[in-house]
């Protein structure tokens, strides 16, 4: 079935040329984009006779769907239930291990079904999970009845810290801990075997852990060498903060990203989500290797990572290295909305550094999608809009007041617009969001479920008490 959408005041293609056509038109061929120009192009190339549907695209504005390139969706519950003086080690050891432990095969469907709801609402067409807490069966599920496209895996970690920190359980530690590599690696295994290229191939299944102090040397080393052998990619977290790389170069002696190098650990199948206590070698060791990285702009600045204090990002990005952006969470972050990322990127290094060709709009827009599709080794199917590539993009109102007027479209949709102007957000040639609906979602009763589901595993993981740590010394 064809259905062509003709007279959009833009488009944004993010080619590779960031073509920006006036007056554009987009024909989608089932789930893919079957051509794309200004309309007199495409009315020249098809018979009228030939769409199964016509839409009149004044007043709307077209670009390629965002990429979210580093999310938690078994996070959805957490939103705004953790203090907000956590720095990285205490929110992940202290507040979010024992969240996430206490979320059981249901609240994860309810969980990700809630994030996945957000994203669509706010124009993101595909991400890469770090992994459900469960069985994948369960993200799986929801993406599958959703329509998004998107990676994930089995949030896998094998090094237990000596002693229970408070708030932990042996029952929390051994649901969130394998016993040691090997067998973390085998279930991780069968997860890709079952999960990867489904749903028509808009779900993929990655062998992804979780990294850093919960994870072994061996676990890190062998998830890419397993990723490897199986076609995939793998994902995890690594220099997330100045406190995780003074502990690696005092136990170590030397700094997270280079002691994964001296391993044989770098690779271009990997991933490496925040990545921002990295020394100038290392931007060397990462561009060398094609190492991807998921920069979190939200998560940064809510838990004071120092992206524009101690982050290489611009330097990465000038040496080579693919840099996509995230969202991280609702905990970690605040929100599963790319076009709050695209912002502070855009406009992040240019305070910093003082200089107003840092970064901008062309190339947030650039991390959103584009760069975002190639650190998922998406590119070739998504991330721009060109002939051929899958029909996931979105359409802005342009009568909504944040484009009231406008001049460059580029400028307005990254300073000045907000996902609250989304039209309509489709995902493999289906419109998923359209006049104010998640299509596939019963959004009233997720709602309910939702709220009384997050309550309670605030209750049962504890963190609804006192005393819970805002401080820690776990791992050093
Ligand atoms: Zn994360």
């Amino acid at each position: 079935m064809k259905t062509l959408i003709e007279h959009l005041d833009f488009a944004l293609t993010v080619d590779d040329g960031d073509r920006v056509i006036r007056d554009a038109a987009l024909v989608v061929d089932d789930d893919a984009i079957g051509d794309i120009g200004t309309s007199a192009e495409v009315a020249a190339r098809h018979d009228r006779t030939s769409f199964a549907e016509i839409f009149d695209g004044r007043r709307r504005g077209l670009c390629p769907g965002f990429v979210d390139s580093h999310v938690h969706l078994s996070e959805t519950l957490s939103r705004a239930v953790f203090p907000d003086n956590l720095s990285t080690r205490p929110w992940v050891f202290h507040w979010a291990k024992p969240f996430y432990a206490h979320v059981n095969a249901e609240d994860e469907y309810c969980s990700v079904l809630l994030g996945i709801t957000e994203m669509l609402r706010g124009g993101t067409t595909c991400f890469l999970d770090m992994g459900a807490q469960n069985d994948p069966a369960i993200t799986v599920r929801a993406m599958s009845e959703t329509g998004i496209r998107g990676i994930t895996g089995r949030h896998a970690a094998d090094n237990p810290p000596p002693e229970l920190p408070p708030g932990w359980s042996a029952e929390m530690v051994k649901h969130h801990f394998f016993d040691n590599a090997e067998i973390a690696l085998e279930t991780l295994e069968d997860c890709v075997r079952r999960y990867n290229n489904t749903a028509n191939g808009r779900i993929r299944c990655w062998v992804n852990i979780e990294g850093k102090e919960p994870c072994s040397l061996e676990l890190h080393v062998g998830a890419r060498h397993l990723a490897e052998r199986l076609g995939v990619g793998t994902t995890y977290h690594l220099a997330t903060s100045i406190e995780e790389a003074r502990v690696s170069e005092q136990k170590y002696g030397m700094r997270p990203i280079t002691r994964i190098a001296e391993n044989d650990g770098l690779g271009g199948n990997l991933v490496l989500a925040h990545a921002v206590a990295v020394a100038d070698p290392e931007v060397a060791l990462l561009a060398g290797h094609d190492t991807k990285v998921a920069f979190c702009p939200s998560s940064s600045l809510k838990l004071a990572k120092g992206a524009a204090n101690i982050g290489k990002y611009p330097e990465m990005m000038a040496a080579g290295v693919t840099v996509g952006v995230g969202t991280d969470g609702v905990s970690a972050s605040g929100n599963l909305n790319l076009m709050r990322q695209m912002f502070v990127v855009a406009g992040l290094f240019k305070d910093a550094r003082l200089d107003a060709n840092m970064v901008g709009a062309q190339k947030a827009l650039r991390m959103a999608t584009i760069e975002g599709a190639r650190v998922l080794g998406w590119d070739d199917e998504i991330g721009s809009l060109e002939a051929g590539k899958k029909a996931d993009f979105v359409l802005f109102d342009l009568d909504h007041h944040d484009w009231v007027p406008f001049g460059d479209p580029l400028q307005a949709l990254v300073w000045s617009a907000s996902s609250a102007s989304i039209a309509e957000t489709w995902v493999d040639g289906r419109p998923l969001y359209r006049d104010g609906k998640v299509a596939t979602v019963d959004e009233a009763g997720l709602k309910i479920e939702a709220r009384a589901r997050a309550a309670a595993i605030t209750e049962r993981a504890g963190l609804s008490k006192a005393g819970v740590p805002i401080k820690t010394t776990l791992y050093d």
